[in-house]
């Protein structure tokens, strides 16, 4: 077998927990399989590593962002892979370089285009384990570049997917998918299955098990991936195309506090203007979701959409400089919001989730200032502080057991 094994910065952030890791991928070794293992950086490395680059420079180049940001995870393997020498098991540690790894150009977020196979198939012949650096790949231009924050676990999809691994396994400080994170709803329950559709939904809404890109790949490729606890020994979520299991209504609650409301009001309601907004946020790859326009009064209307906090800068300075081409009266921003959302691939057939979702909001007072659905969600977007009890109360009404 050859079996992908990803283990994230909190599962490698110190000695004890790098053998650890190295012990449980001898395990596999020892019973004869190949293994490829992708580490990300160092506990919090790569936090570490942005505050430094903040304090050198606050609007650092991008590009010398991800030269930095990409020493973190050649540490980890290169410490991986003498620890595993030191267990007397033969390993090797390779970079986005040495395997190659291709991307495409952007830096900061950029989407794997071709793996190389060779050097890795090669070191597994001479049957070493071998330690790739997650979250990194090179461009056309040779430079470096990373794949976005939490980019690890889209490394291990993108390896498993070229090499055909057996299984994929993803390891982390949480043992699996929970129906809301447990920190805020304590009876949360560990899911057994969930699909790819209702994980992609749940990783870009902000559960923060998986990186979203490495669950489309995962689908896109058919690599069938399961999550698991680097530190406990039990059964973890697996995540797949059709789930044995009955369809649950709700699988679900998620809430993303790193969402940002920009509002352009005032400008002309005529034909073109969503499209020049949009337009040019996808060019810089600034990624929207929550949209909402108002109706247009006396000429003109309001445009209000949802962003990242870490893109909210971005997106200002730019319609701002393009404001010739937009004409709008006056931005407004709002970082205090929150995305909480319900999850479901049973929705799809099933009327009643959304007035159950609003009728849990109102139960405990939470103003909801924009919707958004898809086949299998809703999305509401709240004051952050509403958050917590909000996914408290959405949950209850829709997952508690009594
Ligand atoms: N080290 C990177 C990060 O902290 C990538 C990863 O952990 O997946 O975002
Ligand atoms: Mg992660």
């Amino acid at each position: 077998m050859l079996i992908v094994k990803k283990f994230g910065g909190s599962s490698v952030a110190d000695k004890d927990r790098i053998y650890n890791v190295v012990e449980r991928c001898i395990e596999d070794y020892e019973k004869g399989n190949d293994v490829v293992v992708v580490l990300s950086a160092m506990g919090k490395t790569t936090d570490g590593l942005l505050a430094q680059a903040a304090d050198m420079n606050p609007d650092a180049p991008k590009r010398e962002l991800d030269m930095l940001l990409a020493t973190g995870e050649q540490v980890s393997v290169a410490m991986a892979a003498m620890a595993c020498s030191a267990k007397g098991v033969p390993a090797i540690s390779l970079n986005a370089f040495q395997v190659a790894m291709h991307t495409t150009s952007t830096y900061g977020n950029s989407r794997f285009k071709r793996i190389d196979t060779e050097r890795i198939r090669h070191e597994l012949d001479s049957r070493k384990i071998v330690f790739v650096t997650g979250f990194q790949g090179i461009n056309k231009y040779d430079d470096l570049t990373t794949l976005g924050r939490g980019g690890s676990d889209t490394t291990a999809v993108a390896l498993a997917a070229a090499l055909r691994a057996d299984a994929c396994e993803i390891y982390t400080d949480v043992d699996g998918v929970y129906t809301a994170d447990p920190r805020v709803v304590p009876d949360a329950k560990k899911l057994k299955e969930i699909t790819y559709d209702e994980m992609l939904e749940m990783a870009t809404l902000g559960a923060k098990v998986l990186h979203n890109r490495s669950v489309e790949l995962a689908k896109k490729y058919g690599v069938q991936l399961v999550v698991l606890s680097s530190f406990d020994k039990v059964e973890g979520t697996v995540v797949k195309e059709v789930t044995k299991l009955e369809q649950m209504l709700v699988s679900g609650v998620t809430a993303d506090k790193n969402a940002a409301r920009i509002a352009i009001m005032g400008v002309a309601d005529e034909p073109g203007i969503a499209f020049r907004v949009f337009d040019l946020l996808a060019a810089k790859n600034i990624n929207v979701d929550v949209i909402l326009q108002s109706i247009g009064r006396d000429g003109t209307k309001d445009i209000s959409f949802t962003v990242n906090t870490t893109d909210l800068k971005d997106a200002v300075r730019l319609l701002e400089e393009n404001n010739d081409k937009i004409n709008c009266q006056e931005i407004l921003t709002d970082e205090n919001v929150a995305k909480v959302s319900v999850v479901g691939a049973g929705m799809q057939s099933n009327t009643g989730v959304a007035a159950g979702m609003f009728e849990a909001l109102y139960g405990v007072g939470v103003n909801i200032r924009m919707i958004s659905t898809s086949e299998i969600r809703i999305t509401v977007l709240i004051d952050e502080a509403d958050a917590d009890k909000a996914v408290r109360a959405v949950h209850d009404k829709f997952l508690s057991e009594d």
